[in-house]
């Protein structure tokens, strides 16, 4: 016998599900049916491909059976896969999912939101604590002799030894604790079997005692009988008219360990020059993992019904990764290997064919059902608009599907939404991007705009400052960044007019003069009102933006960048700038001119202290 420790992660969640998960203890049992359907999926591809399994009896079925009346018992058994000694430390001491310690730290100490988390992140075999004082695996790994038994009372370390079990598979038992023993009721099982794990595609069986009562409620009879308690049918293969929503929301949850219904569903089916069933959910909220790099992919492949894989992220685009299900193919080999999937060409054409339905689904919903696409776009925005750069030839619909804020609408708003409130004459669609909503509405960049009610977007997301630069138009207009020397088209052309003022130009002499080499240029502005500067990026050069997140990702050499300062004509401090002939006054007046616009853009200043000089000899002769 040995003792083994769990890993910190696995005590941590252990804790965790016990103290946060207990209103809703009964997904244990939907966790220990879908571990034992994935161990019955993996044995099946086995013995369909590999040679060595291909003689295997293989009677694929999963049996709860329980003990109600003295020691509180609770079993769930199956014939699939097993584990060995090596499986079983690997899997039932560890947590091999990545993102688990990211997870652990966005844990707020408050069980309620903690839950919700909980439910995204998929608790497994370990929520099983949440009902059970101590816990026993006995298993044996298919093609293998040896059996082994694994206990736990779930509080910091497990014991392994060596055991006996007639066939392979496994027996999870259950000794159940006072808040579980309810569920070693023949009722309580077949109510939460039918309702998370009724779709299963393997049968699930119940023992029990069936007993008769005479009309005075007597006890005639006790019978020990073995009922089926699921449908045990590959869900997405029946045909639509045959379901309900119910059916599917079930389904979802037994594939997803979501605790919601998803928002909605797709389900097609392909006939003629290629076959196929797929059957996909958006979920109600965003994956746990969505954001990790090793995110867990959440499409499942089959071919004619057998379970082939779950774990390729070539399956559908990343940027769909949120989505959930399955595709199943009848032109696919069975024993199609998974190395290969990826240049597989029947799986390019679904997956070609899945993107635009999904996509085309989107843009329905978006049409027809403004609150469901809002809570669609709440969670998903971000991930669609990675489609934007990593799929060129759905990069129109994803246009269609993106949504931004802006100056002039409430909540989210879509381009085309946009192009419709389209002034008259103006050229271009206009956005401005930070990542500070509240920074970016006051910006001073956006002053002349609002003069003249020219809408811009608002593009606070991290990702819009990679995209939207990537995209040059919406249908024909072009799509223009405020801070960009060359977004003034629309701002009139009367401003343009007093670039011709000789006094104007003396002061950007001399501004110009003051700064140096600390700006690119000097120029009178056309897009301020109130504001006396404002500071902007050359076409050619990267915004500050995105030097820094290009420097937050490990790049060395980003070239400096130097803005172009841009002044007010209008602004009293530049009127008294004409007249100013203190030299070293107007150097202090640019520098401040300067400083102030790169603060308000949120640059850091490379030297603050001169600022704070500066100022000071300013307030000093102002007071
Ligand atoms: P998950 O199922 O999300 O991977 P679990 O904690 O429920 O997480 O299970 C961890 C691992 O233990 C599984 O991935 C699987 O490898 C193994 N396992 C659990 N239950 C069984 C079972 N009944 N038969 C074979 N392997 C199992």
């Amino acid at each position: 016998m040995a003792k083994h420790q769990f890993q910190t992660e696995v005590a941590q969640l252990l804790h965790l599900i016990i103290h946060s998960l207990y209103s809703n203890k009964e997904i244990f049992l939907r966790e220990l049916a879908s571990n034992a359907s994935d161990a019955l999926d993996k044995l099946k591809y086995l013995t369909l491909t590999d040679e060595a399994m291909k003689s295997l009896k293989f009677d694929p079925r999963i049996d709860i059976t329980f003990d109600g009346k003295d020691s509180k018992t609770l079993s769930v058994s199956d014939t699939g896969i097993g584990m060995n000694e090596e499986d079983l430390v690997n899997h039932l001491g560890t947590i091999a999912r990545s993102g688990t310690k990211s997870f652990l730290g966005q844990l707020t100490g408050d069980a309620k939101k903690d839950s919700n988390l909980i439910g995204r992140f998929g608790v497994g075999f370990y929520s099983s604590f949440m009902a059970a004082d101590k816990i026993e695996v006995l298993t044996r790994k298919a093609g293998e002799k040896d059996a082994w038994l694994w206990t736990s009372d779930g509080k910091g370390d497990f014991e392994i030894s060596k055991a006996e079990r007639p066939g392979h598979g496994t027996t999870v038992t259950l000794f159940l604790n006072e808040e579980g023993k309810e569920f070693a009721s023949q009722w309580r099982i077949t109510s939460l079997i039918k309702k998370y794990s009724n779709h299963i595609a393997f049968p699930i069986f119940l023992t029990y005692d069936k007993k008769e009562y005479d009309e005075e409620g007597k006890e005639k009879k006790s019978e020990n009988v073995t009922e089926q308690v699921n449908s045990a049918s590959a869900l997405w293969k029946r045909p639509k008219s045959e379901l309900k929503d119910e059916d599917y929301n079930e389904f979802y949850k037994t594939i997803s360990h979501d605790g919601e219904d998803p928002l909605f569903y797709i389900h097609t089916r392909a006939e003629g020059a290629m076959e196929y069933t797929t059957l996909f959910f958006v979920p109600r909220r965003a994956p746990f993992d969505l954001y990790n790099v090793d995110y867990k992919p959440g499409v499942k492949l089959y071919v004619k019904r057998v379970f082939i894989t779950d774990d390729d992220k070539d399956l559908m685009p990343t940027y769909l990764r949120f989505l959930r299900g399955v595709i199943d193919s009848e032109d696919l080999p069975l024993n199609v290997s998974r190395e290969i999937l990826q240049q597989n060409k029947v799986l390019t054409n679904i997956r070609g064919a899945s993107v635009k339905k999904v996509l085309g689904e989107l843009q329905r919903i978006a049409l027809e059902d403004k609150e469901k696409y809002t809570a669609f776009i709440t969670e998903f925005n971000r991930p669609l608009k990675e489609g934007l750069y990593s799929d060129y030839a759905n990069r129109e619909s994803l246009l269609e599907l993106v949504r931004f804020k802006s100056t002039r609408a409430d909540g989210f708003t879509s381009l085309e939404e946009y192009k419709q409130r389209m002034l008259g004459d103006q050229k271009a669609i206009y956005f401005i991007t930070g990542d500070n909503e509240a920074k970016l509405r006051n910006s001073p960049l956006l002053e002349a705009y609002a003069k003249k009610d020219i809408e811009v977007l608002i593009m606070d997301d991290e990702i819009d400052e990679i995209v939207i630069p990537s995209i040059d138009k919406y249908k024909d207009v072009e799509l223009k960044g405020v801070n960009r020397s060359d977004a003034g088209q629309d701002l009139g052309k009367d401003k343009n007019e007093k670039e011709k003022d000789r006094d104007i130009d003396d002061v950007i002499k001399r501004i110009k003069k003051a700064l140096g080499d600390r700006v690119k240029d000097v120029k009178v502005s056309v897009r301020l009102a109130e504001s006396p500067s404002c500071i902007v990026t050359d076409e050619s050069d990267p915004t500050f933006k995105m030097a820094a997140m290009l420097k937050a990702m490990g790049q060395k050499e980003i070239p400096e960048i130097k803005p172009i300062l841009e002044i007010n004509p209008d602004h009293e401090i530049v009127a008294k700038l004409k007249t100013l002939k203190d030299e070293a006054f107007t150097e202090d007046i640019s520098f401040l001119l300067l400083e102030q616009a790169l603060l308000v853009e949120g640059v850091e200043l490379k030297d603050p202290a001169a600022f704070v000089r500066r100022l000071n000899k300013i307030m000093v002769k102002a007071v």
